[in-house]
């Protein structure tokens, strides 16, 4: 989609650190990180949140989550993880591109992290 900042980094019209990728997937770190490991994952279709979702991305999101834990296992966030989706205005979402935030490398409580 255009205008879509997440859109133009799946493009690579904006240069990321990718973490890893794949046909469907890309996993790239946060530029404003909130924890000592923070990466996004994506969907490399254009989805605007998880309100969107539709029945048909059910394999998606299952792929996002499995890839959530097998990126954690390579930054080696063996002593636990967190997962977020930021949904809406109330949700501060502020990019409209579905993403997880995965965080670690620190007991998560410590950051106040809302995401
Ligand atoms: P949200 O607030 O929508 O849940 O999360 C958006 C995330 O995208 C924020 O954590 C923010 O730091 C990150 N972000 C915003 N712009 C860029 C960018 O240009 N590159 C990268 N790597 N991350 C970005
Ligand atoms: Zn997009």
């Amino acid at each position: 989609m255009e205008n879509c900042l997440f859109c133009k980094i799946v493009k690579g019209e904006i240069p990321s650190e990718k973490v890893y990728e794949d046909e469907s997937v890309l996993v790239f770190r946060d530029i404003n990180p909130a924890a000592p490991v923070h990466v996004l994952l994506i969907p490399k279709e254009h989805i605007g949140g998880a309100d969107e979702l539709k029945p048909e991305h059910s394999d998606l999101i299952a792929k996002l989550i499995l890839t959530a834990g097998k990126v954690a296992e390579e930054l080696s966030l063996s002593n636990g993880w967190r997962i977020v989706t930021n949904v809406l205005e109330d949700g501060d979402q502020t990019v409209r591109h579905l993403h997880f935030h995965l965080l670690g490398g620190a007991k998560l409580g410590d950051f106040g992290l809302k995401g």
